[in-house]
């Protein structure tokens, strides 16, 4: 069983970005720049763009963080986005979700210039996607293609199940699983809560991608021998094994299923750092506009 290190690809690819960072500063004069929108104090929305923020500094990407209280009206929101739309020294803008529930997420998500969207949630940006058009890939997704392409994991032509359909993680990643590309090429079946006998299409795939949020669930009689498993799912329990008192699992029991596979993804170090990553790769796009000329 191999596994698949996302938090050692991510530090490579940190590298990679850092070194282009200076080669743009060098030849353009200009850093990258993603500023970030938090709404509220949530504990969770607190430590992910903090990562972020942390992350930009390290590859030497300029980042602002706008802070908004929790009663922000939607109109502030928007209009806070539309100034960070105008703003032409900054080339990325991600709002941090959730939103609180006086909030339409997707009024926002549209209010956002697709061409600074480096969380690709926008929806002209998720129809280029479909069409396999170049442009920004969410990043969760696009961080679990890295690490495929990055230890030359065969997909063509292989069954990939999903496990869950959300717009950010399961829904995309079947579409770009799908898609005549490497990684890609695979005959996909996306699954759900209302999919019945689940365990029987499990046990046909040879690359699962679990992102249900329910720790633990995929266990050694739901997988085939050598399927290759990629775990997305991060779930916060109670833990007496941990000085904090806290531990991160996985949607896979890991201990159950190790041995039957041939490739899987840890958590914690798996697909989460690979998201920053990718976020990052997004916003180093977005300063060389590349897309949408
Ligand atoms: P989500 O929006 O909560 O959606 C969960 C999906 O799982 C839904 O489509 C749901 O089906 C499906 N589901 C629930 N119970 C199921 C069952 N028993 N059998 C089959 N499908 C079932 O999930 P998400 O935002 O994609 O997040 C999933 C997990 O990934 C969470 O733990 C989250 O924290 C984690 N995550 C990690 C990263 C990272 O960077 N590592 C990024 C994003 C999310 P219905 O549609 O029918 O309700």
């Amino acid at each position: 069983m191999i596994i698949l290190d996302g938090k050692k690809t991510s530090n490579d690819i940190k590298e990679e970005i850092t070194n282009q960072v200076k080669s743009i500063n060098s030849s353009l004069g200009k850093t990258p720049h993603l500023s970030a929108i938090l709404v509220g104090n949530d504990g969770a929305s607190e430590t992910y763009i903090n990562a972020k923020v942390k992350a930009c500094e390290k590859v030497g990407f300029a980042s602002t963080l706008v802070r908004l209280p929790d009663n922000v009206s939607e109109e502030e929101l928007l209009s806070e986005v539309d100034k960070i739309n105008n703003n032409q020294d900054i080339d990325g803008l991600i709002v941090q979700l959730p939103l609180p529930s006086h909030i339409d997420e997707m009024k926002v998500t549209e209010a956002i210039d697709p061409k600074k969207d480096v969380d690709g949630f926008h929806p002209s940006n998720i129809g280029r996607m479909a069409l396999n058009l170049a442009t920004y890939l969410p990043a969760t997704p696009a961080g679990i293609l890295e690490l495929l392409k990055r230890y030359n994991v065969e997909t063509s032509g292989k069954h990939c199940v999903v496990i869950g359909r959300s717009h950010i993680v399961g829904s995309p990643m079947s579409v770009l699983m799908a898609r005549n590309s490497d990684p890609g090429n695979c005959t996909v079946t996306l699954t759900h809560s209302r999919t019945q006998n689940l365990k029987d299409i499990t046990r046909t795939a040879d690359i699962l991608i679990v992102a249900l949020g329910k720790a633990e669930f995929v266990t050694s009689d739901m997988i085939k021998e050598g399927v290759c498993i990629i775990d997305v799912g991060i779930t916060r329990v109670k833990s007496e094994k941990t000085k904090s008192g806290w531990q991160l699992l996985g949607d896979v029991n890991f201990e159950d299923v190790k041995e039957k596979c041939s490739y899987i993804t840890p958590v914690p170090g798996g697909v989460g750092p690979m998201t920053i990553a990718m976020l990052l790769q997004n916003t180093l796009l977005a300063s060389k506009k590349e897309f949408f000329s």
